[in-house]
């Protein structure tokens, strides 16, 4: 197989800020960029040469997109499966359609993940309240609902506290099919980014470290100082994952590290990963370069840590108070950086993120979160 070089034209379905980010890296090496997204003005029409104005389901612009690329990836998981497949007939799709199929939906995600011997925290699949009263009586303490499809941020979830608390959350998720999980006791979360290229070259980065906070990143770390046994059995999990779905490009594998030891797969992303935006600094190769690496089938950049780097996520709601965010103020921290997506300003919408670098992650993270307070409240 030979590679796709520079001069060459990479379609991105989605053009989020990840889409964005990816396709500043593939300018930077030399691509055109062509993005597909329902908004004209996304969030990567400011660099794409080419923009096709189209919903993610629609397999003919899908299909027009793939027309004018060599190489096609996608940014978000809720491409249309058919506009994918059609996607994948004119230029490969990288990941392929198989990979979106098993990924876009919770319950085949972790029934593949279970079928392979991957370690999960207690699941099941469920269609009705019924289902959901029992399974939370099984289990005996609170629960997680998550619809199986079309949720992020923390969408598309509820917490319950019991039976019957899970019935009714069942119901404020719109009675759709979602998956239940035990609420694990967790000492703490991290993440492992794989990248493959087609030829099955693989690559993985050190663990990221992550904080949530209402079900949204607020804050990651890399490296992760994690316990070295943990950052090993987390490489090798999310290796061997990236293996069984044969993945062309980025896998992001995000774990549970329960307080009693268990590391538990929590969820799988194929593409680049908000946990990852760290990368830009922390590492010789940012996760949007190893992308556009990788799907077009070009060596692997090194994933070492040349420089600890601290993440904090910016929120809509930081420009929708009464005094505009103090973006001097944060800059004129030492090793800080602010990245924003130009997207239009809603409560809970990730608008941007400041990095800081340090000598040491918890001196990053340290910076980072001075640099935050002093944007501004929320
Ligand atoms: P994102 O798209 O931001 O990754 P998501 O909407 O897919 O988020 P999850 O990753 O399923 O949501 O959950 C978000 C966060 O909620 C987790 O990172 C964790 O902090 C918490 N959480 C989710 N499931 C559980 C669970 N079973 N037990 C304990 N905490 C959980
Ligand atoms: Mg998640």
């Amino acid at each position: 197989m030979s590679p796709i070089l520079p001069g060459s034209t990479i379609g991105f379905l989605g053009g989020g800020q990840l889409g964005l980010m990816a396709a500043m890296a593939a300018r930077s090496l030399g691509y055109r960029v062509v993005v597909l997204d329902p908004d004209p003005s996304c969030a990567a029409a400011s660099v794409a040469d080419e923009v096709l104005a189209a919903p993610f389901d629609d397999a003919l612009a899908a299909e027009a997109l793939a027309g004018r690329c060599a190489v096609v990836t996608f940014e978000i998981e809720r491409i249309g499966i058919q506009a994918a497949q059609a996607a994948s007939r004119r230029a490969p799709l990288r990941p392929g359609p198989g990979v979106l199929e098993v990924i876009q939906d919770r319950a085949r995600q972790k029934a593949f993940l279970a079928g392979r011997g991957t370690p999960l925290g207690a699941w099941t699949a469920v269609t009705n309240a019924a289902e959901a009263a029992a399974a939370a009586r099984a289990w005996n303490g609170p629960v997680r609902l998550k619809a199986s499809r079309g949720g992020y941020d923390g969408r598309g979830q509820a917490r319950a506290a019991g039976p019957e608390a899970a019935e009714e959350a069942f119901l404020s998720l719109g009675g759709v099919p979602c998956v239940i999980e035990q609420e694990l006791d967790l000492a703490l979360e991290l993440s492992v980014l794989v990248a493959r290229r087609p030829s099955g070259q693989t690559v993985s980065y050190p663990a990221a470290r992550n904080w949530h906070e209402d079900g949204i990143l607020s804050r990651s770390v890399m490296p992760g100082f994690l316990p070295a046994n943990v950052e090993a059995r987390a490489s090798t999990i999310a290796r061997h994952i990236s293996t069984e779905l044969r993945v062309e490009g980025l896998l992001a594998v995000e774990f549970f590290l329960t307080r009693s030891g268990s590391l538990l797969v929590n969820e799988l992303s194929p593409r680049p990963h908000n946990t990852f935006h760290a990368t830009e600094t922390a590492c010789a190769t940012s996760q949007f370069e190893q992308l556009i690496r990788a799907i077009c089938d070009l060596p692997l950049g090194s994933t070492e840590i040349v420089r600890p780097t601290a993440l904090t996520n910016l929120l809509g709601d930081l420009w929708l108070g009464p005094a505009a965010p103090d973006v001097a103020a944060a800059l004129a921290c030492p090793g800080v950086a602010l990245r924003l997506y130009g997207k239009a300003p809603r409560p809970n919408r990730k608008l941007g993120h400041l990095l800081a670098t340090a000598s040491t992650p918890r001196e990053a993270l340290r910076r980072v979160s001075e640099a935050r307070l002093l944007l501004g409240p929320a």
